[in-house]
């Protein structure tokens, strides 16, 4: 995948709590980051994420982010992993107004839409997004503030133009690149 032309390394970390899966933990990122050549952008699906921000960051990560009720203290988790040098990312799940996170915008280094309920793979795009990601454009232009929105579930080449097109800058895809025959293809595709 080095040579496939992704920008990031996107994991998807779940505690089996705040989603009813588990996937993997800490040994794993490490593996993933001890062999990646390009940054890991970690998306955690747990509850309590600020109790493990110091090591994702001793893992590898570059970019950690976390579900806004997920905790009850995201100002915090959001400083805390700008301190340790990480980007700090704050998620939302398909059901939540993207204006909850209009308070928290200032502490973010990104933001990331669900475009699919957060804890499986395959699921299908939800059409909604597009106006969920122009609203948050919208007020982040308004702020004058430089944080990219990231979009996560059901991309592929069939929406990636579009969600551009809507203000979207970081697109994750799993099941499009690694159900592809040429993962390598999709990828291309979905940059042009
Ligand atoms: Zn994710």
């Amino acid at each position: 995948m080095v040579n496939a032309h992704a920008d990031l390394f996107h994991l998807d970390i779940m505690d089996g709590v705040f989603v009813p899966n588990i996937s993997y933990g800490f040994p794993v990122v490490e593996a993933i980051a001890s062999k990646a050549e390009k940054p890991l952008d970690v998306h955690l699906m747990i509850v309590q994420p600020e109790k493990y921000i110091d090591r994702f960051a001793k893992a590898g990560a570059s970019m950690l982010s976390f579900h806004l009720n997920a905790t009850d203290e995201p100002e915090q988790a959001l400083m805390r992993i700008r301190e340790t040098g990480m980007k700090a990312g704050l998620v939302i799940n398909p059901d939540i107004p993207v204006e909850n996170l209009f308070p928290f915008l200032h502490l973010c280094d990104y933001v990331l839409l669900m475009s699919v309920f957060a804890g499986f793979g395959g699921q299908k795009f939800i059409e909604d997004t597009y106006g969920r990601i122009r609203t948050l454009k919208a007020e982040i232009d308004r702020l004058g503030l430089p944080v990219p929105i990231e979009v996560d579930g059901g991309v592929s080449p069939a929406n990636a133009g579009a969600l551009v097109e809507a203000g979207a800058e970081i697109l994750v895809a799993g099941s499009a690149v690694f159900k592809a025959d040429d993962p390598a293809q999709v990828i291309a595709a979905m940059k042009v």
